[in-house]
């Protein structure tokens, strides 16, 4: 079994950005929109941040109360769309019960939209044309790449199928970079334990921890663990620890290759939106 190492990935790739930001005049900008005050999404835009200031870019948290309106939040977002200054920004999901998040994606320029959640760029993705990919499955797909794992012809199980992860993961996965046969499975798929053990690639983005056991995992797998889940910890200064979607201990044995939580695909996640933001920054997608 062979650890899939995220972090050292992204670190890797993070320095490679950093040198292609080192001979740039003009250092990409990335705007953060932080409404309310969860603990979790606090934490990911202090990642956020911090991986911005590792690689070189600029970067600006704007951080509104929860009961900001849906219009001000709008207001906010035709701003930076406006803004030349800003190549592009994400707004941190969850947003509070009173704001649509479809609107807020709708409202973001394609072409800032480095989160790749606007419908023009999930739909420019399945077409196989430039797009801002959604971080979470661009960065297991870089870990595919890096580790140079077989995909072709293979049977990947993708388990979840949310807009931002776990849908696009299994459109990537069938595209022509990666050729697997893809089944997508959801909370009304029928003897889901059985779907699970004939996949060559496993991919658990449910949300639900440890629900993935060894009996749902072909020997020789590849085990792509992309849940986060808090739960109470009285081992952890902050009270709280993080669980995968996969039971790491008893399902590691079997696998060839298996991400950890933490430590796996989240790193990735980071990277990705750096990716994103590069390529904004370079006019890749959209020209300048
Ligand atoms: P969502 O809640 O949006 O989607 C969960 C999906 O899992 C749904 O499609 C749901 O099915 C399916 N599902 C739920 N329960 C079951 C079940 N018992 N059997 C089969 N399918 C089930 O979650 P996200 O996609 O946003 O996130 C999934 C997980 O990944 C979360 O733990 C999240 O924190 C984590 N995450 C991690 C990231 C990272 O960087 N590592 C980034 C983004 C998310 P249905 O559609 O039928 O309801």
């Amino acid at each position: 079994m062979e650890l899939i190492d995220g972090k050292a990935v992204a670190a890797a790739l993070k320095q490679r950005m950093a040198e292609r930001v080192a001979a740039m005049e003009r250092k990409p900008y990335l705007v953060a929109i932080l409404v309310g005050h969860d603990g979790a999404s606090e934490t990911y835009v202090g990642h956020k941040e911090r991986a911005c200031r590792e690689i070189g870019f600029r970067s600006t948290v704007l951080r509104f109360e929860e009961d900001i309106t849906e219009e001000a939040l709008l207001g906010e977002i035709e701003r930076l769309n406006a803004d030349p200054e800003v190549d592009g920004f994400i707004v941190q999901m969850p947003l509070p019960k009173h704001i649509s998040e479809q609107k807020v994606i709708e409202a973001i320029d394609p072409r800032k939209d480095v989160d790749g959640f606007h419908p023009v760029n999930v739909g420019r993705m399945i077409l196989g044309l430039p797009a801002y990919v959604s971080a979470t499955p661009e960065g297991i797909c870089e870990l595919l790449r890096y580790y140079k794992i077989p995909t072709a012809g293979r049977h990947c199980v993708v388990v979840g199928r949310s807009n931002i992860v776990g849908r696009p993961m299994a459109n990537l996965l069938s595209d022509k970079e990666f050729n697997c046969t893809v089944t997508l499975c959801h909370s009304r798929t029928e003897n889901l334990r059985e779907v699970c053990a004939g996949a060559d690639i496993l991919v658990a983005a449910l949300g639900k921890a440890e629900f993935v056991t060894a009996d749902m995992v072909k020997p020789g797998a590849v085990v792509i663990d992309v849940g986060i889940t808090r739960v109470p910890s009285d081992k952890t200064k902050n009270g709280w620890k993080l669980l995968g979607d996969v039971k790491f201990d008893e399902v590691a044995p079997k696998c060839s290759y298996i991400t950890p939580v933490p430590g796996g695909v989240g790193p990735m996640t980071i990277v990705s939106l750096m990716k994103n933001t590069l390529l904004a920054a370079e006019g890749a997608i959209y020209g300048k």
